[in-house]
């Protein structure tokens, strides 16, 4: 089967061509994969978000009838599950699957094997195709990755067709008509939401929305029929806002006469008649008070900035923060960072600050959903390390979702339920068994070694940051600590920590490695990672500008103390120390006479350190990569962090999750620079690690095993899948396949050929 997909990707393409419009495209297209695949059916279905329902498109083998008319619940259902899991659902004997829903007359219950693959466009799902073969052996998993890559060439068809009758529909009713400043309009019923999966885990709890992240910019239109109700929520809104606004000029008791003037402003401004008219009229065209909120606001503010006299146009920092004051009351904002949670709870905002994180942890604390937020992020770093399933970039949370409403978090999907039926929590909380259970088996592997079929071994490391990732290290069956970013236990104080209360830490987390190389990352600040106790300068781009070594360099005695404390820890184990992000011969050099130094002062002192300590440089920043073989005269070993080298080597910041579709590991620059890294050090005899959370995905593990890197480090969580992948894998097949890979022309490319070799 495999030799025909050249031709009928190409076939496709044609079709697409040749056609006179999408659905005739993808009836001729539907038609010729039976043909060629010999299945008795083949289905395009498309994706309702909105609805949360599938409707079929085309067909071979259904009725013809039925398309248009076929509409199915994405809950129930097995093409329901490959919208839900994003990913092939292949199953023999479909009918006797729990999942499998039967349609009368539809006839289905006689086929013997499924497959259902979604169509994936810019990494939203927009429908799934589905084969079914009447004979058991008519599909076979290995079929899988060629009808993958016809469902990526399918995919932009469906795009199209979903635009083009969306056109049709629009030109015939004549709703055609742009919505306000072109915005979408969206139904104020929805089920799920969907975000980018950043997690292995699922988590159910209330929604807790953080205030100091509510944001309009995540407010869209959205339609609504009761207006009264809208009014009497605005209306409950400016009460609430009033109260708390009084409360804190009565809890700050002596206030100076400038804060005590803004808080008047703004009573003044809350008490201004035509400030609620003016929102009410707007909600008046059926339309949320959030949004009409946010229309009247952001019109004061720009009527404000655009004044000439500098004392009015400063006024729209005070209305922005009013309205943003409203907001949170609207949609029913809790407490504050430092509250204590008495049920299962979810934590909803616009995006969180890593430090805001580490502030807010508890156990109840089971779930994260932020509408930004990219996949490398810190913050999503430390939820991983804390276990807590997130969810990234979901657009419209702050719409759809209420403080208190009922969450379920799919943090493997993406899926966010709001207040879900019995059938979703039951269907869930059979998923969460099943991952436990999962998890379970994979602990058998804890003690064996991370040894490719042809015998090649790969040391698989644990990123930590915290003390408690010590004890997941060693569940997950670490080898080693490859790499400990000890900015965290920075962030959480109110200042630097003292020598002795560094030493303490290191030599607990050295003791606990018991004997296994622990690699102490120097302190990497800056970028998203911000010291409440530390002045920074207001930066445009923090992650280009004042971070990690080049702060470190400046700040020199708090650098040195936290050098000095990794050398005094490391007579207590296997100790090595870590420089971030050096991109020039001048910063090792000036790091290693801080070293020379440092080690001199301890002499004098007569404190022992180990006196063969390795000094490694972390390879992040394009720059270093040229000039490797120079650096490496200064170091004992190198990490290669891909998330940074990533977001400055294809220049796509790491948080931003408008650009996250860039960020791809699989970009032919990425896989030519780490080779070309993992070559430098290996002929130079210099050990290497690639630490970044493309160490945990498999298809770049696959190409690192190639390259010849022979240690990795990831978030504890991943150690046993990845184990149980390398343990599957050939590293003779990884080179071949690296080699192939190199000469490709982009990520797609890579991706489609690896999903093709990899088991
Ligand atoms: C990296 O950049 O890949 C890395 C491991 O370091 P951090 O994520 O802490 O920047
Ligand atoms: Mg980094």
């Amino acid at each position: 089967m495999r030799d025909d997909k050249r031709d009928i990707l190409e076939e496709i393409l044609e079709t697409m061509s040749d056609s006179e419009n999408p659905e005739q495209s993808l009836d001729r297209i539907v038609g010729m994969i039976a043909g060629r695949f010999a299945t008795e059916v083949c289905s395009v279905y498309a994706y309702n978000p909105y609805g949360n329902s599938l409707h079929l498109k085309a067909t071979v083998g259904l009725t013809r009838e039925s398309v248009g008319t076929i509409e199915m619940d994405v809950d129930e259902g097995l093409t329901g599950m490959v919208i839900e899991t994003m990913a092939p659902v292949f199953i023999v004997n479909p009918s006797a699957h729990p999942r499998f829903k039967y349609y009368e007359g539809s006839g289905e219950e006689k086929y013997k094997t499924y497959l259902g693959v979604p169509l994936i466009y810019h990494r939203k799902v927009l429908g799934a195709l589905v084969l079914q073969t009447l004979a058991e052996e008519g599909i076979r998993p290995d079929d899988i990755p060629v009808f993958q890559k016809i469902a990526g060439q399918l995919a932009a068809t469906v795009a199209y067709t979903i635009l083009w009758e969306e056109r049709k529909r629009g030109e015939a009713d004549g709703s055609l008509e742009p919505g306000e400043e072109g915005e979408p309009e969206e139904e104020d019923s929805f089920s799920h939401l969907r975000g980018e999966p950043v997690s292995d885990r699922v988590a159910a709890g209330h929604a807790h929305f953080t205030f100091e992240t509510m944001d309009f910019n995540q407010v869209n239109r959205m339609k609504v029929r009761d207006t009264s109700a809208e009014v009497l929520r605005l209306n409950q809104a400016f009460e609430a806002s009033e109260a708390q606004i009084r409360d804190v000029a009565r809890s700050a008791r002596r206030l100076s006469e400038q804060d005590r003037a803004i808080i008047d402003a703004h009573l003044m401004f809350l008490a201004d008649p035509s400030l609620k008219k003016k929102i009410i009229a707007k909600i008046e065209e059926k339309v949320s008070a959030e949004y009409a909120l946010k229309k009247v606001i952001t019109a004061y503010v720009k009527m404000f900035k655009s004044m000439e006299d500098p004392y009015l146009s400063e006024r729209a920092a005070d209305i922005m923060d009013i309205g943003r004051r409203l907001l949170a009351n609207l949609v029913g904002m809790g407490g504050d960072a430092g509250q204590a949670f008495t049920r299962d709870t979810i934590i909803v905002a616009s995006d969180i600050s890593p430090v805001d994180l580490l502030a807010i942890r508890q156990p109840h604390l089971k779930g994260i959903v932020l509408a930004k937020g990219g996949r490398t992020s810190h913050t999503v770093i430390i939820a991983r390390s804390l276990e807590i399933p997130i969810v990234i970039g979901v657009e419209g949370i702050l719409d759809h979702v209420r403080d208190g409403d009922y969450l379920i978090v799919d943090g493997v999907s993406g899926i966010v339920y709001a207040n879900p039926s019995q059938e979703i929590r039951d269907e869930y909380a059979r998923r969460r068994e099943e991952g436990l259970k999962a998890r379970k088996k994979l602990e058998g592997l804890r003690e064996l070694p991370a040894q490719t079929v042809d015998g090649v071994t790969v040391g698989l490391g644990a990123n930590i940051g915290l003390l408690s990732d010590m004890m997941l290290a060693r569940q997950y069956g670490a080898d080693l600590i490859g790499l400990y970013r000890t900015e965290f236990p920075f962030l959480l104080r109110t200042s630097f920590p003292s020598e002795e209360e560094q030493v303490a830490l290191y030599r607990r987390v050295i003791e606990k490695s018991q004997g296994r190389s622990v690699t102490i990352r120097t302190f990497d600040v800056g970028g998203d990672k911000f010291l409440s106790y530390l002045d920074y300068p207001k930066e445009d781009n923090p992650f280009l500008g004042w971070r990690s070594i080049r702060l470190s360099l400046d700040l020199e005695d708090v650098f040195r103390v936290q050098i000095r404390s990794i050398l005094r820890a490391s007579v207590f184990g296997n100790t090595r120390i870590l420089f971030p992000m050096i991109t020039s011969v001048e910063e090792i050099r000036r790091v290693a006479t801080l070293v020379a130094e440092e080690k001199e002062n301890l002499d004098r002192a007569g404190i022992a350190y180990d006196r063969e300590i390795k000094l490694g440089i972390m390879v992040e920043v394009p720059a270093a990569v040229p000039i490797l073989d120079r650096l490496l005269k200064y170091v004992d070993y190198v990490n290669v962090g891909t998330n940074d080298l990533m977001q400055y080597l294809l220049a796509v910041d790491r948080n931003n999750k408008k650009v996250a579709v860039h960020f791809n590991a699989l970009h032919p620059s990425v896989v030519a620079t780490v080779d070309h890294i993992v070559k430098v050090c290996n002929h130079l005899g210099k050990p290497l690690c690639i630490c970044g959370e493309a160490a945990a995905v498999k298809e770049s593990i696959f190409l690192f095993v190639g390259m010849g890197a022979r240690q990795i480090s990831m978030v504890p969580s991943a150690i046993p899948e990845a184990k149980q992948f390398i343990r599957s894998v050939r590293a003779t097949d990884a080179e071949k396949a690296l080699a192939e890979c190199l000469a490709m022309e982009d990520a797609a490319e890579i991706k489609a050929y690896l999903q093709g070799c990899l088991p």
